[in-house]
């Protein structure tokens, strides 16, 4: 690959801060033909593009939900975290989340997954932002939100196991730097409320 056609072709400001990897992205899923990089008219970043009948492999990120739940134990603030099971991230902290199903909505995949991976229900009370990080080679969004715990008793799933509270002054190595991010704004937000 070479000039117009190396990956991966970006431009400044997009804000993802690090390069698409398509590499490994080579057959069109429609005819077969070879994908090379190509920027459509009007797009910002590159996308594998069919080289024989145009077809666009959007390289778009998923949405992907994250819950920070918290709660306050003697004045002190406590977030909820498990120990992921699996790639990427194996072995080190994260809040419980995930992929966004077809036809859900953000609050309907943050309830359904909290309820899947740790077996609690959870109030969220607001939004802190949307984080582009990458899941493996994924390109995706995290769209995190401050939640409490309404109803069930934490416990652990494959894949993320061992849930525990962590003052939020004294967390351990975190699995993904979007969900750093997100603990940040979450930070900043409640020192403005003290
Ligand atoms: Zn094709």
């Amino acid at each position: 690959m070479h000039g117009a056609d190396r990956y991966p072709l970006k431009e400044g400001g997009c804000g993802i801060g690090y390069p698409l990897d398509l590499s490994e992205l080579r057959y069109c899923p429609r005819c077969a033909g070879f994908l090379v990089a190509r920027r459509v008219s009007g797009e910002r970043l590159a996308h594998p593009t069919c080289s024989s009948c145009g077809f666009v492999l959007w390289q778009s990120p998923s949405p992907v939900v994250a819950a920070l739940i918290t709660r306050q134990q003697a004045g002190v603030i406590e977030i909820l975290l498990g120990l992921r099971g699996s790639e990427p991230g194996w072995g080190l902290w994260h809040v419980p989340g995930g992929f966004v199903d077809a036809g859900e909505t953000l609050e309907e995949a943050l309830a359904r997954e909290c309820e899947e991976e740790l077996g609690v229900r959870v109030y969220p009370h607001e939004f802190l932002g949307g984080f582009p990080d990458r899941y493996g080679k994924e390109p995706i969004l995290v769209l995190a939100y401050r939640c409490e715990l309404i109803g069930g008793t934490p416990r652990g799933c494959p894949e993320l196991n061992q849930p525990t509270w962590f003052s939020m002054d004294q967390l351990p190595p975190l699995a993904f730097r979007s969900c750093e991010e997100a603990l940040e704004v979450l930070r900043r937000r409640l020192q403005g409320a003290r």
